[in-house]
């Protein structure tokens, strides 16, 4: 039995790991009285009582305000679009730098470039994985117009210490919550604690409607101009009276009824789906507790995680085998378990060649010589990607007990069997 699988051993897990389905006959019984009321989308890019979108996509967002306890909740066809939205909201403009994680998906920094922004990079805290007070203070700078904050894998950011320092330098706090809904710091939701929350509905995300956003805000001028971004504001801003028109170029980022009223019975699992996570996630953590070579995730005190990825520092040397080879052997024992996450972002080629808009390379022709895309900008960034992070998507609410003691005695396993792999 301890032969392990990668060397011709029996795996300890045949079965694949169960697939995470949050779709039921409340979703199905919602899309069918939108396709009987024929009004798949009820939006208006004028002002005009359907400027704020049909009946689902308003019942949502009212929703949306009840369930996290704020002022405004604007509904858009992605994350990306409500992060692209609030960082026009935020006012930023051209050659203004915007500070934001490396280690996070690509739009929380293209969110800055779209609006002529120059994305700054903060390192990440080794322990939550997000940008901290302590690494976006040395970014700061006269230029510095906004933080855009991650709760990366669903752990929230130290949100009370960035708006200090938000405060001290009049920035606007963007919290990219794409990962962390249901998630809670000190009791308050994460999402909702900063100037704009951003969450996510697509497909992969905790819970969803295919493709989705929906942006938070208790402010009453950013939901307007959130609004006004969303639905063609250039042509609704002369007849609904705005006169700041700074950065209301508008979208089409509208919600359908579909996909609205799909979210509405989403919303209405969240609180569950995200207990059972928790559940699963904490099975997880004590089977793994007390191992030298790997490292569970670390949970900040006044933490309430929302685990969408359940991800962990290895230890090579301890362990006595290379990341990779790990990852190989607990795959061949059945697990899923992937080699880092995403590359920090400035390795990417718009970042490396500073080509973004047009030939010139623009928004990058108009960043002050200090803002570097350098390989060693964020070492511990780095550190953890190429070196220690492994993680997995098995915590969620179809991952049963049975499930998450296989993922334990497959880690097990190999960490006890190392010394064969060498
Ligand atoms: C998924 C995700 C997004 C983008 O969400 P979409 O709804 O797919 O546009 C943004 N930020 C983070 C951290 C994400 O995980």
């Amino acid at each position: 039995m301890s032969k392990l699988a990668l060397l011709g051993g029996s795996p300890v897990r045949t079965r694949p790991f169960p697939d995470y389905v949050t779709i039921g006959d409340e979703e199905k019984q919602a899309v069918m009285e939108v396709l009987d009321s024929a009004a798949l989308s009820s939006f208006l890019g004028t002002w005009s009582p359907q400027f704020y979108g049909g009946t689902r996509v308003q019942a949502l967002e009212r929703a949306w305000e009840a369930h996290f306890g704020v002022k405004h909740a604007v509904s858009v066809n992605s994350a990306t679009s409500g992060l692209y939205a609030a960082v026009g909201a935020a006012g930023v403009g051209p050659g203004d730098e915007v500070i934001v994680s490396p280690y996070t998906m690509s739009a929380s920094a293209t969110a800055a470039v779209v609006y002529g922004g120059v994305p700054v990079f903060a390192d990440i805290d080794p322990e939550t994985f997000c940008i901290s007070p302590a690494t976006i203070a040395p970014r700061i700078t006269p230029r510095t117009r906004a933080i855009i904050v991650v709760d990366i894998f669903g752990h929230p950011a130290d949100m009370a210490g960035i708006m200090t320092l938000a405060r001290q330098h009049n920035l606007v706090v963007i919290e990219d919550t794409a990962q962390a809904p249901g998630a809670t710091l000190n009791g308050r939701w994460a999402g909702t604690l900063g100037h704009m929350g951003v969450y996510s509905l697509n497909y992969h995300k905790t819970i969803h409607c295919g493709e989705g956003g929906v942006i938070v805000t208790d402010d009453d001028r950013l939901a307007e101009r959130l609004q006004l971004i969303r639905n063609h504001g250039e042509v609704v801003v002369k007849d609904k009276g705005v006169t700041d028109i700074i950065n209301l170029v508008g979208f089409n980022y509208r919600m359908t009824e579909i996909e609205a009223a799909i979210a509405l019975e989403q919303l209405k699992k969240l609180d569950g789906l995200v207990a059972r996570r928790r559940a699963v996630a904490d099975r997880m953590r004590a089977g793994l507790s007390g191992l030298p070579a790997l490292c569970p995730p670390v949970v900040k005190p006044g933490v309430e995680h929302g685990w969408y990825v359940f991800a962990m520092r290895f230890n090579a040397s301890v362990a006595g085998i290379s990341r990779a080879r790990f990852v190989e052997a607990l795959r061949a024992e059945g697990v899923p378990l992937a080699v880092g996450y995403v590359e920090p972002i400035y390795l990417e080629p718009m970042y490396q060649q500073r080509i973004a808009l047009g030939r010139d390379g623009f928004p990058f022709t108009l960043a002050d010589p200090g803002v570097s895309y350098a390989r060693g900008l964020c070492p511990v960034t780095e550190r953890m990607h190429f070196e220690e992070v492994v993680c997995t998507s098995i915590c969620h609410a179809d991952t049963t007990d049975a499930d998450v003691d296989d993922f334990v005695a497959a880690v097990r396993k190999v960490l006890e069997n190392a010394a064969d792999l060498k």
